[in-house]
């Protein structure tokens, strides 16, 4: 069933509180949490607490929660004082464009300059 969480899944355990994770945000359908290899100053990752695989399933299974991450991200950036200067939300989507976790996340990345295209 989408949405349902996945015993196997790293962000179901983080949601859970199975792993360990510096939280910095959290809603009732959301969490946001530093990520452990950051790119950036400001690297946060925004996921539904729902389980679904990607940024375009969650997009069909459960639209309204895309509206609650981008709202999230946005507050994070705020709360990052990165928003001033810009920041880059990404939903790396499929393992050719570097999908490692499939649960859907974005990256929000600040406090640095970001080249266009990206790598
Ligand atoms: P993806 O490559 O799927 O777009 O992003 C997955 C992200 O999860 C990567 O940036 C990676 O560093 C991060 N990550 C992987 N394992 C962990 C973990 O155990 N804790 C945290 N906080 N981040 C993780």
């Amino acid at each position: 069933m989408p949405g349902e969480p996945q015993a196997d899944c790293l962000f179901c355990k983080i949601v859970r509180g199975d792993v360990p994770a510096t939280i910095v945000r959290e809603t009732e359908t959301t969490v946001a949490f530093r990520d452990i290899n950051p790119q950036a100053p400001t690297h946060v990752l925004v996921i539904p607490k729902a389980h679904h695989r990607d940024a375009a399933s969650l997009a069909a299974e459960a639209p309204e929660l895309c509206a609650d991450i981008l709202r999230e991200a946005g507050a994070v950036a705020a709360d990052e004082k990165v928003d001033g200067t810009g920041y880059r939300i990404v939903f790396n989507t499929g393992s050719g464009a570097g999908q490692t976790v499939w649960h859907a996340h974005a990256h929000v990345l600040g406090g640095r300059g970001f080249e266009w295209p990206p790598g």
